[in-house]
């Protein structure tokens, strides 16, 4: 039996069986994460005393009948941008090593009152910038499946712990794409659901209008599960949606009969990985044989959305850094007065990435620069939302590609902004348009995982993961 595989939903069944204790499962789990860790480096923390005292207490409740649900006594990790009271939460930045929130992030709330087990806090990029985990100030994380090439990022402590068999499932934070290209990486399943969907009240924000908690999981079926937990209005998030609560595994099984879907005619040209086009075409093969519709939608403004992205972002980064100051949390610099004090933090605190990030937001934030960038990308934003509308006028749900083609190897695209930008092309425009979007693993090459992903309109979740569901149980998959 390797546990370490296994589906939430087949580790609950050996739970409610009582064919093993979630105190057993949860020292499986430890001995893994202990056992992968000096390669991989996917967590920052691991709580193994806490995780076990909860695993004690929900297998007490077992024993008296009072389960709770199919989480109970199920191991799980956060990324390291998620509060969790009594747990350091570093941003993988050197700017909060030793801080502990007073609080906990909702969506870690919910986990943890239907008793999960919280195994730890995984690596990521610093404050969730870049594609790779190779800005963490806790040094990279290896993918488990090919050490050569990146895990993704920046999630890509939760996607490679998934994979690697550390935890059953991770949440992690989805702002340009941060949780699908990670999962698609090495080889899980990543949702990014609609813009307020899942509370974000205690993940520390990256770009607020984008930013958007997101799943990363063995299965789809596990995905709705967890997004059963995790989505429900919050009144702490000031974007929650109050519609979002709903049973999600109910869309399991329904088939994709009669739907109709999209494949983007920008995303067809000699630029794109031959993997990537092969993967997509396997899955519309898939998909027509089984009486679906698929026809070539144009979406002549996802070519801007790179530009539009990255002025909006660190416009937004620009201003959410402002609070890492030295006066309020973290690491705090000597000075003989407060101007030194604070360049002094933020220059020892933070990473050569966020530090260029925070530096051009601050730039097309100037007076002078504001509508030359600033309000023409706002414009451009507006310009892409529009695309997506006039696509789902004429079909459900539109098929493309995560990245273009297989994770790319170490070091080939750090310090080159631009190349390590256009990684994200394929993810970053459904975060402008608050759409969900799932990233599924299909299709292989070399040895490796494809994968492709799925958009549908706001709200249609419960869609999304019908059509996946479908593509998982039918598809070609390592
Ligand atoms: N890779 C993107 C960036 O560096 C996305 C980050 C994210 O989604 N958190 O901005």
């Amino acid at each position: 039996m390797n546990l370490h595989q296994m589906t939430v939903q087949a580790l609950s069944g050996l739970l409610e069986r009582k064919e093993l204790s979630s105190s057993e499962m949860t020292e499986s789990f430890l001995n893994q994460i202990r056992m992968k860790e000096p390669e991989l480096n996917a967590f920052i923390t691991v709580a193994r005393d806490t995780a076990l005292d909860a695993a004690a207490a929900s297998d007490a409740r077992r024993a008296r009948g009072e389960a709770m649900g199919s989480l109970d006594g199920i191991p799980f990790a956060l990324k390291d941008n998620f509060s969790v009271k009594g747990l350091p939460m570093t941003c993988a930045s050197r700017m909060l090593r030793n801080y502990k929130p007073p609080y906990t992030a909702t969506a870690a709330e919910h986990l943890l009152k239907a008793g999960a087990v919280l195994l730890g806090k995984n690596n990521m990029d610093e404050f969730a910038i870049g594609s790779s985990t190779e800005n963490s100030a806790y040094g990279p994380v290896k993918n488990p499946l090919d050490a050569r090439r990146v895990p993704g990022g920046s999630s890509g402590g939760s996607a490679a712990c998934v994979a690697a068999g550390e935890a059953a499932f991770s949440l992690g934070s989805d702002t340009g794409g941060s949780v699908r290209q990670p999962a698609a990486c090495c080889g899980i399943v990543g949702l990014k659901p609609t813009y307020g969907m899942i509370s974000r009240y205690g993940v520390t924000a990256l770009a607020s209008s984008l930013d958007q908690v997101g799943i990363l999981a063995r299965s789809v079926g596990d995905t709705a599960l967890i997004l059963n937990h995790v989505a429900s209005y919050d009144p702490k998030d000031s974007m929650s949606w109050p519609g979002a609560a709903a049973d999600y595994s109910a869309a399991m099984g329904g088939g994709v009969a009669g739907r109709r879907f999209g494949i983007v005619k920008e995303y067809l040209g000699s630029d794109m990985d031959p993997d990537a086009l092969a993967w997509v075409q396997q899955a519309v093969d898939r998909l027509i044989s089984a009486g679906a519709k698929v026809e070539e939608v144009s979406m002549p403004n996802m070519a801007h959305c790179l530009a539009c992205y990255y002025v909006l972002m660190s416009a937004e980064f620009h201003a959410n850094m402002g609070r890492f100051d030295g006066l309020r949390f973290g690491l705090r610099a000597e000075g003989d007065d407060y101007f030194s004090m604070v360049t002094g933090s933020r220059t020892q605190g933070l990473g050569p990435e966020v530090k260029t990030r925070i530096i051009f937001g601050t730039y097309v934030l100037r007076e002078a620069q504001y509508e030359k960038f600033f309000l023409k990308a706002m414009k451009v934003r507006t310009l892409i939302c529009r695309d997506y509308e006039e696509a789902f006028k004429k079909v459900d749900c539109l098929l493309t590609p995560v990245q273009n083609g297989l994770p790319f190897l170490w070091g080939s695209r750090q310090g080159d902004s631009v190349k390590m930008a256009a990684t994200d092309k394929l993810v970053i425009p459904s975060n402008l348009a608050g759409l969900p979007a799932l990233a599924l693993p299909f299709g292989s090459s070399e040895g490796l995982p494809g994968a492709v992903q799925l958009i549908g309109k706001p709200f249609s979740e419960a869609m999304l993961l019908g059509i996946a569901d479908y593509l998982e149980q039918e598809g070609p998959r390592l």
